[in-house]
């Protein structure tokens, strides 16, 4: 599809070129010819004059030579026209060519990230797609195995619905990621930045997310210092969120997580850091890829999570022109480190 877009629009450059090339050969071509009329009509007085002088002077004696001149104009005027047009005609030969490759270079460059943009629409499709299929028919299967039973139970019924929930909600987070992450891809987003403390920001988070950390007994340490950023309070709420609750999900019971915010040159820095599984030094370059669960991860935390965390976290991050990157230990722990433009107080 995009080799016959890629052609089409090589035709239509070139189309444009050669009719300038065309347009600019024509005047040339008119130019030229007007010239050498002008040129012989006055080649024809100069010589005409010349003449007169000659009988002027000579009148009265005899000519040793008689002198003869014929020009012939329109023989000299087809003779320019013919080589005009061959030069012309091969020039506009050798722009044809090179304006082809040109053409069909730039057409190659203007299409790219289109291309690009297709490509990865396509590829958000068929990922999303394939993490829809598996909860859905988990729920399609008990449904059916459920609908076999002649006579069945309240109890077995609660069973299922309780099952089914489980997969229910899963797909509700997924769909809410998805369109999470689509809307990224819309530049006409709307941002309501505003100036913000990231320690209440920071703050405010922990707490909604303390029951969590409970459940894992998992204390969360915090050393912030009063720092100040232009931000969407809620999306950068949701970045906090994504990395603690990462951090609880690949951490050990009874273990610590510590968050810290300081200023660093002209950005305010927060670390996430956790005594979890850690992350390999084969998956760490992918983690912030959408859909990427790293093997370990997986492993130990079989159909917990699809890979769009981090995928989300990093498109807020660079909404608010952040960054941001990990360093990780296996089997000692992670930290995330997001940087943020920082607004003076
Ligand atoms: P998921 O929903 O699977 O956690 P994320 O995008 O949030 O998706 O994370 C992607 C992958 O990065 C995870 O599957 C996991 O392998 C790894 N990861 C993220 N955070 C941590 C962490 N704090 N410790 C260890 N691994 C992590």
């Amino acid at each position: 599809m995009f080799q016959f877009a890629r052609i089409k629009l090589t035709l239509w450059y070139l189309l444009i070129i050669m009719t300038i090339s065309m347009a600019f050969s024509a005047i040339i071509f008119d130019f030229t010819t007007r010239e050498v009329h002008r040129f012989a009509s006055a080649q024809r007085h100069r010589i005409q004059e010349l003449l007169e002088l000659d009988e002027f002077f000579f009148s009265n004696r005899p000519r040793k030579m008689p002198l003869i001149i014929e020009i012939d104009d329109e023989e000299l005027i087809t003779e320019v026209q013919k080589r005009t047009l061959i030069s012309l005609g091969i020039v506009n030969g050798i722009i044809f060519v090179l304006a082809g490759g040109l053409s069909y270079f730039l057409a190659g460059k203007t299409l790219q990230p289109i291309q690009e943009m297709v490509d990865e629409q396509n590829r958000f499709i068929s990922d999303a797609s394939h993490e829809l299929k598996t909860p859905l028919t988990s729920l399609k299967t008990a449904f059916e195995v459920f609908l076999r039973d002649k006579n069945p139970q309240l109890t077995d019924s609660k069973e299922l619905i309780q099952e089914s929930l489980i997969d229910v909600n899963k797909l509700q987070y997924l769909s809410e990621a998805l369109l999470t992450l689509a809307q990224f891809q819309q530049p006409s987003e709307k941002h309501t930045f505003s100036r913000l403390n990231l320690n209440i920001n920071i703050t405010s988070t922990i707490k909604k997310i303390g029951p969590l950390a409970k459940t894992k007994r998992i204390a969360i340490k915090i050393n912030l210092n009063d720092l100040y950023v232009t931000a969407d309070q809620y999306k950068l709420s949701e970045v906090w969120i994504i990395l603690l609750d990462n951090a609880i999900k690949y951490s050990p019971e009874k273990s610590t997580i510590i968050i810290t915010a300081k200023k660093s040159g002209n950005c305010a820095e927060i670390r996430v850091s956790d005594q979890g599984i850690g992350i390999s030094q084969k998956d760490l370059p992918h983690i912030f890829d959408r859909f990427y669960r790293a093997d370990s991860a997986r492993s130990h935390q079989k159909g917990n999570g699809f890979g769009l965390g981090l995928a989300i976290a990093k498109k807020i991050v660079e909404q608010h022109r952040g960054t941001i990157t990990v360093t990780s230990n296996e089997e000692k722990g992670s930290t995330f480190i997001v940087k943020l433009p920082l607004l003076k107080k």
